[in-house]
């Protein structure tokens, strides 16, 4: 067995690191840097470039250069070139290997096995799908992490005490805040939050926009539609936001940026950093919202937390760092280097995995580490009346198995549909449907006989098993969600938004739905008694239950479960206390 690998596959940029003795190390790339730019170039006469070569060629080839392809995975999207189709795993398969032979390079021997960090807000498709990228590259993918629970773990390594950490990573393309104990030999994932469409990749387009915007005003030339020029403006927008996070001022200088009458037009102006910020102040406020839902999932206020860490590179811009302070009240750590330290963190969890020669000795810190993650949003399966019965709830720790026994609805029903559901409402339709199968062949029996074992098993990596059987029959059907239709950020902060909105008129049209279910199981019971007892009973008193029940199935038979009324679920109330009592000797 070699070594396990640690890879950091970022929006904008990727890392790789390698445990050297008890030491995580980033490995230098071919080209002698630390990172490596995410982004993929076709050249027109075949060629494939990976990293910095694929980036320095982007402006003169925009149609053929892919970056940020993180921001796709898990999705349909398909990238064409001249008559061929890649998915976003193939892109980012390219990015792997290129990682692979780097990281073999360095090493000097073969390299089969990695840690892959992904955003701790990826849907099952988007883990899927990072894993599959993996395995195109040619690596057995050991184990998917979040980021922010791999910094903690770079972090954690050399910090000895106990203590609650907030890691607020933003990207180029992703922002994550996780709050993460570290104890003495456990770091544990308290709450995770973020959003899956805010980074550094939004800076700069505000940024381009504004020197489009301010080139067509003083020079009256339109140039958005120009793509070799967008691609140079682009380029030269991101240049100057990052030396804006140093500097006061930077110089755009883009000549022969287009013409005008057959004349060259540069593009010349200067930017501030006050000019960047005012550009930027709405997206950095953004991140607001999920650093306070991830501190009350976490129970806790800021006063609580003993540390900030910052991760991802748009984390040196200076606005970023005063906005983290004021939300928290303190200084936020600089202990870390906030472009390295995920992949170190992935590179410490591969040491933990690593056998054979180069395994780490029992009693070593890493080895002794236990990494508990958690799941970031609630999974449910759909019961009568759209009811999102949940199994699992929102930031429960992973790997996390749980079940529930459910029933039959109807008499001799031989075949249930499970429906799964990801979201924080109560109703199913107000949630993401993730996969749907059924379960056949259950025993004819009276409804609410059969005995359905519904389990959930969310694996190390975060992916979703959910599995039915009758515990009567042994009868199994399993599927693994890697459902491609996944809910994007502003669906995830919706659904939390509008589950806090709605929950008092939820929980109300919940116990509405109950009244009628309960009715439902009511009249199949007094019914299977009733027949039972029919030969041994008082005549008079057999018609008048008989009665009763009959008039309650009517009223169940009539209502929805769907749209029941309060009017409804009153009469079935009263209905139902008059035959509990008819029947009450039955
Ligand atoms: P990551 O996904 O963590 O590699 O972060 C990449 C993002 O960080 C990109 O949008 C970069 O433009 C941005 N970035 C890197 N260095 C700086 C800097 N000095 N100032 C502002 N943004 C930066």
């Amino acid at each position: 067995m070699g070594k396990v690998i640690g890879i950091d596959l970022g929006t904008t940029n990727s890392a790789v690191a390698v445990m050297e003795g008890e030491q995580a190390v980033i490995i230098t790339n071919s080209e002698g840097a630390r990172t490596t730019p995410s982004v993929v170039a076709f050249s027109k006469n075949g060629e494939r470039f990976v990293g910095e070569k694929a980036k320095r060629q982007a402006s003169v080839n925009t149609d053929r250069t892919i970056s940020s392809i993180k921001r796709r995975m898990g999705s349909d999207y398909r990238v064409h070139i001249d008559d061929k189709e890649y998915s976003p795993q193939e892109i980012s398969a390219m990015i792997l290997k290129k990682l692979k032979k780097d990281a073999e390079n360095y090493l000097g021997e073969s390299v089969n096995e990695a840690v892959i960090t992904v955003p701790a807000y990826y849907t099952d498709a988007q883990r899927q799908a990072t894993k599959d990228a993996g395995r195109i590259a040619g690596l057995d993918v050991k184990r998917i992490i979040n980021e922010p629970t791999a910094a903690a773990l770079a972090y954690g390594l050399d910090n000895g005490e106990s203590q609650k950490i907030l890691v607020y990573d933003l990207g180029g393309g992703t922002f994550d805040v996780s709050i993460i104990e570290l104890g003495d030999d456990l770091i544990e994932v308290l709450s995770t939050a973020g959003d899956n469409h805010l980074g550094g990749d939004d800076f700069d387009e505000r940024l381009a926009q504004f020197m489009v915007e301010q080139f067509q005003k003083y020079q009256k030339v339109k140039i958005c539609k120009d793509v070799t020029a967008m691609a140079r403006i682009r380029e030269e927008a991101e240049k100057a936001k990052k030396e804006l996070s140093f500097a006061e001022n930077y110089n755009v200088n883009l000549p022969f940026i287009t013409t005008r009458k057959g004349e060259p037009v540069h593009m010349q102006m200067n930017i501030t950093r006050k000019m960047l910020e005012e550009l930027i102040r709405d997206l950095v406020d953004r991140t607001e919202t999920p650093v306070r839902t991830a501190l009350n999932d976490a129970h806790l206020t800021p006063m609580d937390i003993d540390r900030v860490l910052l991760v991802g590179g748009s984390t040196r811009i200076p606005m970023v760092v005063t906005k983290v302070k004021n939300m928290l009240g303190r200084e936020p750590s600089k202990s870390i280097n906030p472009d390295e330290c995920v992949a170190i963190g992935a590179a410490i969890q591969g040491g933990k995995m690593t056998t054979g020669s180069y395994a780490l000795s029992a009693d070593s810190k890493v080895s002794q580490i236990v990494l508990m993650d958690v799941t970031p949003l609630s999974l449910s399966v759909e019961t009568i009346g759209g009811i999102a019965n949940r199994i699992i709830e929102r930031n429960e720790t992973i790997p996390v198995r749980q079940s529930k026994i459910f029933s039959t609805a109807m008499n001799f029903q031989t075949t249930v549909e499970v429906k799964v559901y990801q979201g924080e409402r109560r109703f199913t339709r107000d949630n993401k449907l993730l996969a749907s199968f059924k379960l056949e062949g259950i025993k004819r029996a009276l409804a609410g006989t059969p005995q359905i074992e519904v389990t959930f098993d969310i694996d190390v990596n975060g992916i979703l098993k959910v599995s039915a059987k009758d515990l009567g029959t042994g009868r199994q059907q399993q599927v693994t969600i890697t459902s491609t239709t996944n809910l994007s950020e502003e669906e995830i902060e919706r659904a939390c938004a509008d589950a806090a909105r709605y929950e008092s008129e939820e929980n109300r049209r919940l116990e509405l739905v109950e009244i009628r279910n309960e009715a439902e199981s009511l009249v199949y019971s007094v019914e299977e008694r009733l027949d039972k007892a029919k030969s041994s009973m008082d005549r008079a008193e057999y018609k008048q239950i008989r009665a009763d029940k009959d008039e309650l199935k009517k009223m169940v038979v009539k209502t929805s479960p769907e749209r029941i009324t309060e009017m409804e679920a009153g009469r079935i109330k009263e209905a139902m206390e008059v035959l509990r009592a008819s029947s009450a000797r039955l």
